[in-house]
């Protein structure tokens, strides 16, 4: 049933918001915004259920308490990155959309990046201070230049692509590493692909904008170094554990690295950390968002969300995802499950970086076209998002890495009641996936490129991809056995006329890549792709 939009929305606004932000709000005719900072708790349970939307900091807790109470609530709106005092999951069931403001700061990051480089290279706190302390001493602070140096990126993202675009004007040779970006975007902004080792080979500077994920915790250490240039710099302004601190020490000392400028730490505010002892390092205190332009950035970025939201519907930077009534969040979440798991198988198998995702739903299921293909992109992007993975930003993130996304829908149910089919094209292959939920909740992968299968979408796996002929099953058996793998479950894909067959092997243990690569070695195995789900 569509929504009755009410004449006159109520904007509750807690935390401090410049008046850059607040202005914006307050033209809108059908608004009434109602600034009440420093509110006792008691008072905004209160007058809570009035509002439809509250903007705030970190200062008020959106807990259940505050959520149950806000009956018209719609959106949560909070300036900068964190959310920690909100419960994202309970908002999503009460249907309350929560907006955050990453990229407001961007800019702020990519100049001081540049900043904390050009300080390293020309040595400008030291000359600072030395010109400071009365001294005049010109011969002592010869520094380097930039241009026709290479610079490699780690990342190349909002700040990544944008320090890329501003040190192409130093005339410095930039390349990239990032096993996520499309070559289109890359291509565009004139940046070469490269992978990690011939990033570490080649830059002259080497800086990070990548997320802090699993795989990139500790990226650059003693190994990579070892491998980097002699005399390089490295800049970190992303995030301090990206960087083993040991290492870096070790390279700063012994000379292998010429110097590092770093706006982030493993720990902050750092605890006898080394590195602020070295005389070839630049360091700031996680500053690199703070510009006036970024906050009065955050709070206009605020209020046009918030307007969006609310009249419009559109939940651009909303980490969660609103859905209309607690009934219909639970009858959708197994959906939401399967999507994002089919998105994640997707991801881990198919070689290349995604640039399409086309989904075909069939059945009731497509009713919820918009929100399940959401849920697929969210599970493809995972890996690759900030540390808060977003439901309702994935399509944005995905249109901004020029990722096109296709749906279409059929309510005709096919072999099964419900069916959501999922093609991820890449530069290098193509693959299909399609699922279903038995009697509605319960998920199973039923076809990988049109071979039909049976497989329940949790634990690790294995794709084998062979021709039909007898004992290459018995073969790959042995050889996992051999390695102490564990075989729970072997599924054979329904086979083709060309012969060719598909399994997934469930399997209790990780496979080492060496195992892998001995089972392809084998004659009539085509493929092995590892995944986990
Ligand atoms: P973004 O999401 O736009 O871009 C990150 C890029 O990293 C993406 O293109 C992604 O594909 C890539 N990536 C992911 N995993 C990778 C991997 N394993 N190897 C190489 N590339 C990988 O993010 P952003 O807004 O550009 O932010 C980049 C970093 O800067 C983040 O760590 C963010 O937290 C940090 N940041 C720091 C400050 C500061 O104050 N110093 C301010 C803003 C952002």
């Amino acid at each position: 049933m569509e929504e009755v939009k009410p004449d006159r929305y109520r904007i509750l606004v807690t935390g401090e918001i410049l008046p850059e932000g607040l202005a914006l709000l307050q033209a809108e005719p059908d608004f009434q915004v109602d600034v009440r900072t420093g509110l006792p708790r008691a008072e905004l349970l209160k007058i809570i259920p009035a509002y439809h939307a509250l903007v705030t900091r970190s200062e008020t807790a959106i807990d259940r308490e505050l959520l149950d109470a806000a009956e018209n609530l719609k959106v949560v709106a909070r300036g900068g990155v964190g959310l920690d005092n909100v419960d994202i999951d309970y908002a999503s069931q009460k249907g309350v959309a929560v907006m955050n403001t990453p990229g407001a700061n961007t800019i702020a990051a990519v100049e001081h990046t540049i900043g904390i480089l050009l300080a390293l290279c020309r040595r400008i706190p030291w000359a600072h201070h030395s010109v400071r302390s009365g001294e005049w001493k010109r011969k002592k602070f010869l520094g380097t230049q930039l241009q026709g140096k290479t610079l490699g990126i780690i990342g190349l993202g909002r700040i990544g692509s944008r320090v890329a675009t501003r040190l192409q004007a130093f005339e410095m040779q930039v390349i990239a590493y990032d096993p996520y970006v499309s070559v289109d975007k890359a291509e565009q902004i004139g940046v070469p692909l490269v992978e990690f080792d011939e990033l570490l080979q080649r830059s002259d500077v080497l800086t990070i904008h990548a997320p802090l994920t699993e795989e990139t915790f500790h990226m650059i250490s003693a190994s990579e170094i070892a491998r980097m240039k002699d005399r390089a710099l490295l800049v970190n302004a992303a995030r301090g554990p990206i960087v083993d601190p040991e290492a870096l020490y070790e390279a700063l000392t012994s000379g292998k690295l010429a110097g590092a400028a770093m706006d982030v730490f493993e720990e902050e505010p750092p605890k006898g950390c080394k590195l602020l002892q070295l005389d070839n390092v630049v360091a700031t205190p996680h500053i690199g968002a703070n510009t006036v332009e970024a906050q009065i950035n955050v709070a206009v970025q605020l209020a046009e969300q918030v307007i969006a939201a609310l009249k419009r519907d559109e939940f651009e930077n909303s980490v969660n995802m609103p859905i209309a009534s607690r009934e219909e969040y639970q009858r959708l979440r197994p959906f939401l499950e399967l999507a994002e798991k089919i998105g994640k198988l997707q991801v881990q198998t198919v070689p290349g970086r995604v640039a399409e995702v086309s989904v075909e739903y069939y059945g009731e299921i497509s009713k919820y076209v918009k929100p399940l293909t959401v849920a697929v992109l969210k599970g493809i992007l995972a890996p690759i998002l900030r540390e808060k993975v977003n439901y309702i930003n994935a399509p944005y993130i995905a249109d901004e890495r020029h990722i096109r996304v296709r749906q279409t829908r059929s309510f005709e149910p096919v072999d099964y009641t419900n069916l959501m089919r999922v093609t991820v094209t890449t530069d290098q292959a193509e693959q299909t996936v399609a699922g279903t939920l038995l009697s509605r909740t319960i998920p199973r992968i039923v076809e990988i490129d049109g071979f039909g299968l049976d497989v329940e979408p949790s634990g690790r796996f294995l794709i084998v991809r062979n021709y039909d002929r007898p004992g290459v099953i018995g073969r790959v058996g042995t050889i996992l056995g051999n390695a102490g793998v564990n075989i729970a479950e072997w599924r054979l894909g329904r086979l083709r006329r060309d012969e060719e067959a598909l399994a997934i092997v469930k399997v209790d243990d990780p496979v080492p890549k060496a195992v892998i690569e001995e089972i392809e070695r084998l004659d009539d195995v085509v493929r092995v792709l590892p995944f986990e789900l």
